[in-house]
């Protein structure tokens, strides 16, 4: 069976049953229009559980629906807790934030902390604050559309915001926090 012929409807009504909702990133009421990942409203791509090319069937038991960003991310591998794992490792409070945490993630990554967290940044600037973030994320989405609003370019934004705000230079970290994880990594991956 070809798998763009399994309506998104029968993938949802099979899942609705499997699944427990609690801890999933999405309501299975809006299954059939957000990414069963990052719960963002997208055009859903059917995405293989155990991939086609380890056998895996294009069946409503082996498909999952997940943006084009998401499915880029989802696991590839022969066992199908992992798919699952996954998914419920996204799992927010609020829809449409899951793409702003993995800005704020990267923003961590390129500047050792977290935005708007040095002590220049007042608590009577955050209204502005998520006024403008709104602003040029609005402003970037237009641009590029929303598979190009990577994870990069939201950081990027909320540096730029942040130095406006509280008129601190954007400036590099002492210490960069691959190669932190890279030392980490060496104490049980030691090098042969
Ligand atoms: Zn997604």
């Amino acid at each position: 069976m070809i798998t763009e012929s399994i309506a998104i409807k029968e993938i949802v009504a099979y899942w609705s049953h499997q699944e427990d909702e609690s801890g999933l990133a999405i309501d299975w009421s809006e299954a059939h229009v957000r990414c069963w990942r990052c719960a963002y409203k997208a055009k859903l791509q059917r995405c293989h559980i155990i991939p086609a090319s380890r056998g895996g069937p294009a069946s409503v038991e082996n498909l999952v629906l997940l943006c084009g960003r998401c499915h880029r991310e989802a696991p590839n591998v022969s066992d199908s807790r992992l798919m699952w794992i996954w998914l419920r490792a996204s799992c927010l409070p609020f829809y449409d934030m899951y793409w702003t945490v993995r800005g704020a993630e990267e923003f961590e990554n390129m500047f050792g902390r977290l935005p708007f967290s040095t002590s220049e940044f007042s608590k009577d600037m955050k209204d502005v604050a998520v006024e403008l973030l709104r602003t040029e994320i609005g402003r970037a989405t237009i641009h590029w559309g929303e598979g190009r609003l990577n994870p990069s370019t939201i950081a990027s934004i909320f540096a730029l915001v942040e130095e406006k705000l509280t008129g601190l230079e954007i400036k590099r970290p002492a210490s960069s926090a691959i190669s932190d994880r890279f030392f980490r990594y060496l104490e049980w991956l030691p090098p042969r």
